[in-house]
């Protein structure tokens, strides 16, 4: 009997070739409402000095979970396989669970932005995710983007997380949950963040 996957992916997405060629995809095979829980990673974790030296492929399937630790899948499984996109449908909750940041419609490829887990740089890449607001490369740097920050809130690992917090105030888009207005220099906080 085949091993199960270390990863845990919701009955209703299913893993297929993409439409442009270019690889497989998680597609949708019912609706997904804003909220849902679509996948559960898991694996073997290894600090950073160790996990630098594994396969490509064993690093590029594993997700960064804390500083300097990640998770590494074995045996891989379908969950395995969400791709990045600039303009995700799907964010995270906690350090291992994958949640949609909206409603999701049969047939749709489900994505997160790997902003919202790396900050370290063992899976970048020249991005051709075809969304108008591409950014072209996907760093480990990106969390450290203001508009990303804004965009995300309330997705992103708890290691990103505490990192963005840490920030001085006017590098950071939002000061615990509210928008930062800047005016005479003093930081304001104004109404509840508003997700994009
Ligand atoms: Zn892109």
């Amino acid at each position: 009997m085949p091993k199960q996957p270390s990863s845990y992916l919701s009955s209703r997405l299913k893993s297929r070739p993409k439409a442009t060629g270019d690889g497989n995809g998680i597609f949708t095979l019912q609706p997904i409402n804003k909220g849902d829980l679509l996948a559960l990673f898991g694996g073997v974790i290894y600090e950073w000095e160790a996990f630098i030296h594994l396969p490509e492929l064993e690093r590029s399937l594993g997700i960064q979970v804390e500083e300097r630790h990640f998770l590494v899948p074995r045996p891989i499984g379908e969950g395995d396989y969400v791709n990045h996109s600039c303009n995700p449908n799907a964010g995270l909750s906690g350090q291992i669970g994958l949640v949609a940041m909206r409603d999701i419609k049969i047939g749709e490829e489900v994505c997160f932005d790997y902003a919202m887990s790396d900050t370290l740089p063992y899976d970048e890449f020249n991005c051709e995710c075809g969304s108008a607001n591409c950014r072209g490369f996907v760093s480990g740097n990106d969390w450290q983007r203001p508009e990303l920050q804004k965009r995300y809130a309330g997705f992103f690992a708890p290691h990103v997380q505490r990192k963005i917090d840490a920030q001085p105030a006017e590098k950071r888009a939002f000061v615990r949950g509210t928008r930062v207005k800047k005016t005479s220099g003093i930081a304001t906080p104004v109404a509840a963040p508003v997700y994009e």
